[in-house]
């Protein structure tokens, strides 16, 4: 069986990083046909008159399952995010982003086995702003209690799915009573109904912050809104070696787009130097979730080929400059590729 999955490379690093990852797929055989589709800046350039272009929605929406690179969103002004906007349009309300150490990357921990699950579609991150009066601006935090107890009920099921053991929730119902009151009290309904034998904690986000930093491996999988779930998901990587090895997936009831955590990076776009890695592993998540889709137990072979492979290749020492090592992203896929 052949899959059809939408390709959104991006811009700044994206294109170099997400062809990579399909050069990899490719010389692994996984059965992909791939339809590239633009958003975001590559999306102007090609004479698009939206950033998130109806035809690339539409082609999510057909085939279900996208492969993204990053979009830039610029900072302090200009147009707003694509990321946020593919999200909302498309319902992907639950991001996941696996966590983990790796053999061949040295790091302060060297077992770190932590799931990000992110809600997607509200809070602060939604970024809706007003400026009131001139110098004075407001940004609205949004918490419903539907999307609350859906990204919990996603949360809960995935720490059974995946034989996990903890939720833990980060929040700060201290200060905003009322929006992350919402939030805690949802996963606590969500958990006592329906996942009372799943162990469950609340933290205030900002000693948890401390407690992630000083010890990883007490936490399983974190629950959070929008805003918080970014912010997170970026320090998790610094506990692994950085945005090079995080993968990540953006889940909905009716699609999928998997993408790495890291941003378009402007600092090294073009240079050939980014870590290919990250959107890779998203690329591998990908497959894992076809397979189970449709019951292939080929495909999810093929997925951990590929996941030894990248494995091995950092074992073995090749790696990116983010990781301490001097290879480009085309070395660095070749490793990959010939470790299959
Ligand atoms: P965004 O807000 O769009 O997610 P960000 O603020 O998280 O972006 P990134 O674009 O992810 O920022 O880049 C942060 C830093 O990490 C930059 O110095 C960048 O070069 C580095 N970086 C990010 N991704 C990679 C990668 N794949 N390979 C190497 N370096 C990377």
């Amino acid at each position: 069986m052949t899959y059809t999955v939408v390709l959104i490379p991006g811009d700044g690093i994206g294109p170099e990083v997400a062809h990579a990852a399909c050069a990899i797929l490719a010389a692994a055989s996984a059965p992909i046909e791939w339809v590239e589709k633009k958003a975001g800046i590559a999306a102007l350039e090609a004479g698009e008159k939206e950033l998130l272009p109806p035809s690339t929605v539409d082609a999510i929406r057909t085939h279900r399952v996208a492969l993204k690179g990053p979009c830039t969103t610029p900072v302090g002004g200009g147009f707003s995010s694509v990321n946020v906007a593919l999200r909302k349009t498309l319902d992907l309300y639950g991001a996941v982003r696996p966590v983990r150490s790796l053999a061949g990357v040295k790091t302060r921990f060297d077992s770190v086995d932590i799931v990000v699950v992110r809600e997607n579609t509200e809070g602060l991150y939604a970024g809706i702003e007003n400026e009131i009066t001139h110098g004075v601006v407001t940004s609205m935090k949004v918490a419903t209690r539907d999307a609350c107890l859906r990204i919990a009920d996603f949360a809960f099921r995935y720490v059974v799915h995946r034989n996990r053991r903890k939720v833990s929730v980060f929040h700060k119902a201290n200060i905003m009573k009322l929006s992350d009151g919402l939030f805690i009290r949802c996963a606590r309904e969500v958990r006592d109904a329906k996942f009372p034998q799943i162990e469950y904690e609340e933290l205030i986000i900002d000693a948890a912050c401390m407690k992630l930093v000083q010890d990883p491996t007490r936490f399983d999988v974190l629950l959070m809104e929008n805003l918080y779930g970014d912010v997170l998901s970026d320090l998790c990587a610094g506990l692994v070696g950085g945005l090079g090895v995080v993968p990540g997936a953006n889940l909905g009831e009716h699609a999928a787009v998997f993408e790495a955590v890291h941003g378009s990076a402007p600092d090294i776009a073009g240079k050939g130097i980014a870590n290919p890695l990250a959107i890779t592993m998203s690329a591998v998540m990908m497959l894992n979730y076809l397979s189970e889709m449709h019951s292939d137990a080929a495909l999810a072979q093929t997925a951990t080929r590929i996941r030894q492979a990248y494995d091995r290749a950092l074992v073995d020492g090749c790696k990116t400059r983010d990781l301490g090592g001097t290879l480009s992203t085309a070395e660095f896929t070749a490793a990959v590729i010939s470790r299959l």
